[in-house]
C-alpha cells in the first residue's frame, strides 16, 4: 500500500483535529469501517498517525518475514462491519481459502483490506509519523510527533498494538559479546534474508511463530531445533471459540475481579501453540532429520564462543564466522548443546506501566492497571477522557481474543457507540 503525504486539512489547518487514531493497522482499519459504515461523512474528521505511511505494514512485514502463507484465524474475522464480505470478495479468489475453515490466504486478506482502505479513500487520512507524546488538555490532548510538531485532536484513539519483546532471564546473563545476527527476537528474523545452509539453528518458543521459523530454515538447509519448556500442542485458535460469543463472554463479563479477568484471560490463551496443519508439517521435518523436538526445557546459560580468537567488542551482523563460532547452551536437563543461532520466538508482553505513550498517563490520569493490563469503561475509555484503548490493552473488557481480529471488532463495536454519541461541541483548550 503506497505511502502518503499527510492529508490537506492537517497541514493547512492549525492542526485541529476531531478524531486522532494512533497506529494503521488491522485495528485502526477495524475502527475506521465500523465508524464510516455508521457515520458516511465522517471521513475528514479521521486522521491516522503511523511512522510506516503505510495500512497495515507492520502485520505484511510480519507475514512476509516468516513466509506465513494463511491466516490462523477463519475468513469470517477482518476488518470490515460485515463478517461475510471476506468471503464474498474470495469468490474472485477461491483457491485462496484454505481448509478447514476457509482461513484467508495471506494475499487474499492484503487484497481485500486494500479495497476496503479504497473505498473509503483511507490513505488520504494517514500521516506518516510517529506519536511521540500524548499530553491531555482540560478538553482534548496534544499530540507529540516524531518530527517535532504538535497536533490538536479533540478524541484520540490508541491503536499501536504496543507489546514488548519478551526476552528470558538467560539473555541478560550473557556476558560474552556476540555478532547481532547470532541471536534474534523472532520479530528481528526475516527468513526472506536469510542464508543457513548447514547451520545449526536452535528456536526457543512453543507457538506458531516458532513453527514457521522452523519450517523456512529447514527448507533453507539448517539443522533445526525447536525447545519448548512444556510439551508442544495443538490448536485451530489462538483462544477457544467460545470467546467470540456469549458461551464464555456472559460470564467473563459479569466478573467483577478485575483480577480473575485478567487471570482468565492468560489461562484461555494458554500460552503458545502450534495448528494441526503446520504440528503435521513438523513431525515430517523431524521423520526426515531436519528438525528435532527438545520438550520441557529451557536454556539456562549461553556463552557466544569464537573460535577465532575474536573476543573483542563490536562484533557487527557482518562479522564473517569462523567455522568454530558457536553458542554454548546449558540447558535445564543437563544437556549441552553448540548452535549457530538462537532465535527466541518467545512473544511480547503488554503491559501499560510500560508503554512510552500511555505510562505518563498513568500520573496525569491515573487508573487501576491489573496484571498490566488499564481498567477501561465498557466503552474501553480511559476514565473520564476521550482516550480510548484498542488491543490487547482493552483484554479486561474485550477478553482473551482483545488483541485479535475478531477482538478490533468488538473493541470497534463500543467505541465507535462512544464516538458517535451527540455531545455539545467543546473547543480545543492549548496548554
Ligand atoms: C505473525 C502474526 C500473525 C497473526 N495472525 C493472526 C490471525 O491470523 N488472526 C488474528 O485474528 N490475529 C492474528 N494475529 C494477531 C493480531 O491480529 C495482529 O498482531 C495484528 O497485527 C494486531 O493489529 P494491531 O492493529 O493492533 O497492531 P499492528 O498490526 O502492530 O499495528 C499497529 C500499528 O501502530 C503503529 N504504531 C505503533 N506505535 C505507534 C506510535 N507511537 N505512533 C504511531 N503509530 C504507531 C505501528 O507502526 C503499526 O503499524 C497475528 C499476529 C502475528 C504477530
Amino acid at each position: 500500500m503506497p505511502e502518503t503525504a499527510a492529508p490537506k486539512y492537517l497541514s493547512s489547518s492549525l492542526n485541529s483535529l476531531d478524531i486522532a487514531v494512533i497506529g494503521a493497522g488491522p485495528h485502526a482499519l477495524t475502527l475506521a469501517a465500523h465508524l464510516l459504515q455508521k457515520r458516511k461523512t465522517w471521513g475528514n474528521r479521521l486522521c491516522f498517525f503511523d511512522p510506516s505511511g503505510g495500512w497495515l505494514s507492520q502485520w505484511q512485514q510480519q507475514f512476509a518475514a516468516l513466509e506465513i502463507p494463511h491466516l490462523r484465524s477463519p475468513a469470517v474475522h477482518h476488518p470490515a462491519p460485515n463478517p461475510f464480505t471476506l468471503r464474498d470478495f474470495a469468490q474472485t479468489h477461491a483457491q485462496e481459502l484454505y481448509p478447514p475453515y476457509d482461513l484467508p490466504g495471506t494475499k487474499l486478506f492484503i487484497d481485500f483490506c486494500d479495497r476496503l482502505i479504497q473505498e473509503h479513500q483511507l490513505q488520504d487520512h494517514l500521516v506518516k509519523a510517529q506519536v511521540e507524546r500524548i499530553v491531555p488538555l482540560e478538553k482534548g490532548f496534544q499530540l507529540w510527533l516524531g518530527d517535532g510538531s504538535l497536533v490538536l485532536a479533540r478524541r484520540v484513539v490508541v491503536a499501536h498494538g504496543g507489546g514488548r519483546k519478551f526476552l528470558p532471564d538467560w539473555v541478560q546473563g550473557i556476558s560474552t559479546p556476540y555478532p547481532s545476527d547470532r541471536l534474534q527476537h523472532s520479530s528481528e528474523v526475516d527468513l526472506r534474508t536469510l542464508h543457513c545452509r548447514g547451520e545449526k539453528i536452535l528456536i526457543v518458543g512453543s507457538g506458531l511463530t516458532s513453527g514457521h521459523l522452523a519450517i523456512g530454515a529447514a527448507k533453507r538447509g539448517a539443522k533445526v531445533t525447536i525447545m519448548a519448556r512444556r510439551v508442544f500442542y495443538e490448536k485451530f485458535f489462538d483462544a477457544d471459540p467460545g470467546w467470540l460469543g456469549p458461551k464464555y463472554l456472559k460470564d467473563f463479563q459479569q466478573e467483577s475481579c478485575w483480577l480473575t479477568r485478567s487471570q482468565t484471560v492468560i489461562n484461555a490463551r494458554n500460552g503458545g501453540s502450534l495448528t494441526p496443519a503446520v504440528f503435521t508439517h513438523l513431525r515430517r521435518l523431524r521423520a526426515e532429520g531436519k528438525i528435532e523436538f527438545m520438550e520441557n526445557c529451557e536454556i539456562k546459560q549461553a556463552h557466544w564462543v569464537s573460535g577465532a580468537g575474536d573476543q573483542g567488542n563490536n562484533l557487527g551482523a557482518n562479522l564473517a564466522n569462523s567455522l568454530d563460532d558457536n553458542w554454548q547452551l546449558g540447558c535445564s536437563n543437563g544437556e549441552k548443546l553448540a548452535v549457530d543461532r538462537l532465535w527466541l520466538a518467545t512473544g511480547s508482553t503488554l503491559k501499560v506501566q510500560e508503554q512510552p505513550l500511555l505510562a505518563p498517563l498513568l500520573v496525569t490520569n491515573p487508573l487501576e492497571v491489573v496484571n498490566g493490563l488499564p481498567v477501561l469503561t465498557t466503552h474501553l475509555r480511559w476514565g473520564n477522557c476521550e482516550l480510548y484503548l484498542m488491543g490487547g490493552l482493552a483484554a479486561l473488557q474485550i477478553g482473551p481474543t482483545a488483541r485479535n481480529l475478531s477482538g478490533a471488532r468488538m473493541a470497534s463495536d463500543r467505541i465507535v457507540e462512544a464516538l458517535i454519541k451527540p455531545r455539545t461541541f467543546q473547543p480545543l483548550i492549548a496548554a
